[in-house]
């Protein structure tokens, strides 16, 4: 793809910072620091299908809608696609084929037999009713029909849509089918074939790291100082985990605003809270408020942006005072704010591998389903618990042979089994 070329309608703004061009900077410091070859960095640098379907929906006062429907297949070189699907206002053409090739180094790293894929519309779902949110789901899937299925591409839940999407698009997909295939989709309810332990994934998964950042320096979570941006799917879960293993979460936030407190917070309560007001936290009684700027910016010994790309840029870096960053959202830290961090000796473990749990469990998942055999919570966990930590290590230990940074060390685990297999594949014709 032409990394200059516009992708998307959007009018890039002077302070635009394009998600695609920062995945291939990193793809390119990892081909670098591999000696790859410049054809194989190429075929690397491209996805291989970019689909954009035009969704005619429905609106319940009957006006007639038309969304912009999008999937990026970006290399299936190690097995099928998978990548999740995204309902956000801010979702472009240049974004989902940016965490597209980012899925791709993400599953090569966690050792699991996917190739990198993502999909989105760029809709605020909170203005859709249900129905229309099923509608908009169902017209998408049946959209791609002929360009995801078990061994081809299988989406998963990301921002904006959760099982219950997951669960119209397997209908829709095994209706036209003509029989049920719960493969399709990963993050499935229970009933249909979904697997336990998925929905505390993602945030399992950076807990996970967190712990083993922290024994690596000698310390446990027992009274360490955490803040987190994000109180959603991934940072809801990790605030949850943290605080249960002894952390101290000192801050937490949604989009409208966070809140803080210096002794910790009683998650559950912030929890509770948030439930009763429609997932609002700013307001809770037990804390101070905050905003989200502030929060990055606290003293604290860990900071886990769990909400959006391009939380931490050249704006805000040298006000940054955690000396650990764990990425739990895909891309919170810019290119030009990472090299400050790691100049300062900031350790920032990057997003594909820190918020890897998510997709190791829908792996789990997906193999359980072809299996027929489901698995308790606990072997859930523990298997997504032996492959999370076997790959911080690797990270680090090669991070720590090649003198380079964990974001470096975990590109180059990535890209470099994908080079591997596709050079072993070699060229059709
Ligand atoms: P979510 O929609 O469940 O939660 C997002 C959270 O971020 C919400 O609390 C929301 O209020 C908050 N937020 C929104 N805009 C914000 C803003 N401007 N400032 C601060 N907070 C804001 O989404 P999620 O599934 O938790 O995903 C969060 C990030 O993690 C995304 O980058 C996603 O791609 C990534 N991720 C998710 C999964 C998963 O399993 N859900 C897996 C891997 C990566």
């Amino acid at each position: 793809m032409d990394k200059t070329s516009p992708l998307s309608p959007e009018i890039p703004s002077p302070a635009y910072i394009c998600p695609f061009d920062q995945a291939c900077s990193y793809l390119d410091a990892a081909g670098k620091e591999l000696k790859l070859d410049q054809g194989l960095l190429e075929i690397l640098s491209n996805p291989r299908k970019v689909v954009t379907v035009s969704m005619p929906v429905k609106r319940d006062n009957g006006e007639i809608l038309v969304l912009a429907g999008h999937r990026v297949q970006h290399c299936d070189v190690l097995g099928p696609y998978k990548g999740g699907i995204r309902f956000h206002p801010a979702v472009t053409l240049r974004e989902v084929s940016a965490l597209a090739m980012l899925m791709t180094w993400k599953c090569a790293l966690l050792g699991i037999p996917y190739g990198g894929a993502k999909g989105g519309i760029a809709i605020n779902p909170k203005t859709y009713s249900t129905n229309e949110l099923e509608r908009i789901s169902r017209r998408y899937i049946s959209e791609l029909i002929k360009d995801i299925g078990p061994s081809v591409d299988i989406p998963a839940p990301d921002m904006g849509t959760s099982a219950r999407e997951m669960a119209w698009m397997m209908d829709t997909y095994s209706v036209n089918i003509g029989n049920a295939v719960p493969g399709v989709v990963t993050g499935k309810p229970l009933s249909i074939g979904g697997s336990l332990g998925r929905e505390m994934a993602t945030g399992r998964g950076v807990m996970i790291i967190v712990r083993e950042a922290l024994a690596d320096k000698g310390k446990s979570l027992e009274g360490t100082r955490i803040a987190i941006q994000g109180f959603g799917n991934v940072g809801g879960a990790a605030a949850v985990l943290l605080h249960e293993a002894g952390a101290k979460i000192i801050a937490v936030s949604t989009g409208s605003g966070g809140v803080f407190a210096e002794n910790g917070l009683d998650i559950s309560e912030v929890k509770a809270y948030a439930k009763e007001n429609n997932r609002k936290i700013l307001g809770f009684p037990h804390a101070k408020p905050i905003s989200n700027a502030e929060l990055l910016t606290l003293p604290c010994d860990v900071l886990i942006p769990a909400a959006l790309e391009n939380q931490i840029t050249e704006e805000n870096v040298n006000q940054i005072q955690a000396n650990l960053i764990v990425e739990a959202a895909n891309g919170p830290v810019t290119l030009e704010a990472n090299q400050a961090l790691e100049a300062r000796g900031v350790t920032v473990l990057p997003d594909i591998l820190s918020n890897a749990g998510g997709v190791v469990v829908s792996y789990l998942e997906w193999v359980q389903g072809l299996s027929y055999l489901f698995w308790d919570e606990e072997k859930v966990n523990s298997e997504m618990e032996s492959l999370m930590v076997k790959a911080y290590r690797k990270v680090i230990e090669q991070s720590q042979m090649r003198k380079i940074s964990p974001r470096l060390a975990a590109y180059v685990l990535g890209v470099g089994r994908v080079a591997q297999a596709l050079s072993d594949r070699g060229l059709y014709p």
